[in-house]
């Protein structure tokens, strides 16, 4: 450790990582430090995949796509409420960070849906593994081979400014005491808050009760450093949740399920919502059940396309049988109106037509290959979408509007892209665009001051 660097990142999530690798690429000397003692973040377990559109993977694939409806879908998932200038910055910038990730050995070309979009736009390992561990270790790989400092154990308490522009944090190493570091300009990368429950329930006390899926280290640290020294925040009562969670373990059953061709049930074996809605309307769908919970119900054609179904069915998740009515006959419902549910979901994909609930998404794979198989899930605390205000620079906006001189942020700890519904997919996009603009603009500040 040396007392001083160009450029510090707190956090060694996707964001930070990324934002590392950037500056050091710009010709800048980073160094991320991490408070748990494991690097990944919530990265880690990151699920559907990263959206993208206009990409040279969707060209391939004979998907059309364009940065405009990339754009228009997830304002419409945000309900209009996403930053307008931020989100055109994520969407323009997309495709290139798929090539950018791609050229580090980090290749996501097998495309799948997530609810909230018309046509193919997640981006996912080619294995169909999810993509969060997939990345952070990837990532990883190439801040070691540029010989990128990472310090694990090491909790940044406070930014230090000194004339108005951040310059340094103040890190406890180990727990062996609080040290100041010195640098040109701070990052931070520090993820949400998802995992403080009290502040989650004071910004927003409908959510009492609710289990959360994110990792011990998402409390908010960067959001409050931040406020500290006069930083902005947006949209802090915008908290997901995120509707297929296992419970009893706080394991969030990936989007991706759904998307290769799963759908839902109630306790009563029948259909109940479109499942590619947006995250926001099937919880409040699975919530409004008297029972409070809903099972995924998918075959072995949808196990195959998504390999995290072998990790929940080691970890004790799944249900499964060779026949629909077996399956039925573990769950406590009625095997033949889950054989019937069945039927009319086969025919729905046949026609193309979801004359129930208007599903136009994942409609490719019809459920009739044995074995049959259910994981019970309800909604769970997901992902902050408010955070820090930043602009198209990732540069962190004050309470009195003006840019704070030396400080970037990017990742969840940040508010505005999402407005007030995240489209899954989004969270990726968003760490890997802004984690590299944050390194970049960091890198010109330093430069520029040299
Ligand atoms: P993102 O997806 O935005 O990259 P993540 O949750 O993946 O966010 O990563 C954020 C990382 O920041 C986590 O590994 C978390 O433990 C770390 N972190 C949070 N607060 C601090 C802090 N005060 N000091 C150092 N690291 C922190």
């Amino acid at each position: 450790l040396k007392d001083s660097y160009d450029v510090i990142i707190i956090g060694s999530g996707g964001a930070g990582m990324t934002a590392a690798i950037s500056a050091k690429d710009a010709g800048l000397n980073p160094v991320i430090f991490e408070k748990m003692p494991v690097h990944g973040g919530n990265t880690m377990k990151s699920s559907a995949g990263m959206n993208a559109s206009a990409t040279k993977f969707q060209a391939e694939q004979g998907i059309t796509d364009s940065n405009e409806l990339f754009y228009n879908e997830t304002l419409a998932g945000g309900k209009n409420t996403n930053d307008p200038e931020l989100l055109h910055y994520l969407v323009d910038n997309s495709a290139s960070a798929i090539d950018w990730l791609d050229t580090m050995g980090i290749t996501l070309n097998n495309i799948t849906v997530t609810g909230g979009m018309s046509v193919n736009r997640t981006h996912r390992p080619s294995d169909g593994s999810a993509v969060g561990q997939y990345l952070v270790k990837g990532l990883y790989a190439n801040v070691m081979e540029r010989e990128i400092p990472l310090f694990v154990n090491s909790e940044v308490k406070e930014v230090v400014v000194t004339d108005d522009k951040a310059s340094g944090v103040k890190v406890d190493f180990n727990n062996e005491g609080e040290i100041t570091v010195s640098s040109d300009a701070v990052i931070i990368a520090t993820g949400g808050f998802g995992a403080d429950l009290e502040m989650v329930t004071e910004l927003a006390p409908q959510l009492e009760g609710y289990v959360t899926t994110n990792q011990p280290g998402s409390t908010g640290d960067g959001i409050k450093m931040a406020q500290a020294i006069g930083a902005a925040v947006v949209d802090m009562d915008q908290i997901q949740i995120h509707p297929t969670v296992h419970q009893e373990s706080s394991y969030l059953i990936t989007e991706a399920i759904r998307g290769e061709g799963a759908i839902l049930v109630n306790q009563q074996g029948e259909r109940f919502v479109n499942e590619m809605e947006t995250r926001d309307n099937v919880s409040a769908a699975i919530n409004a059940l008297e029972e409070g919970y809903a099972y995924l119900i998918f075959d072995a054609g949808v196990k195959d396309r998504v390999k995290a179904v072998n990790t929940y069915i080691e970890k004790g998740f799944v249900q499964s049988d060779e026949t629909i009515e077996a399956l039925a006959g573990q769950l406590g419902m009625d095997g033949a109106t889950l054989a019937q549910t069945l039927t009319s979901w086969n025919e729905t994909v046949a026609s193309q037509v979801d004359g129930a609930f208007n599903r136009q998404t994942a409609l490719n794979n019809p459920l009739a290959t044995a074995p049959y198989y259910a994981i019970q899930i309800a909604p769970g605390i997901h992902h902050t979408m408010g955070g820090l205000k930043i602009n198209s620079n990732a540069q962190v906006i004050s309470t009195e509007d003006t840019v704070i001189e030396g400080l970037y942020a990017a990742g969840e700890v940040t508010g505005g892209v999402h407005g007030s519904n995240r489209i899954g997919g989004n969270a990726v996009a968003d760490i890997i665009v802004f984690g590299r603009q944050a390194g970049v603009q960091s890198a010109s500040y330093v430069q520029s001051k040299e």
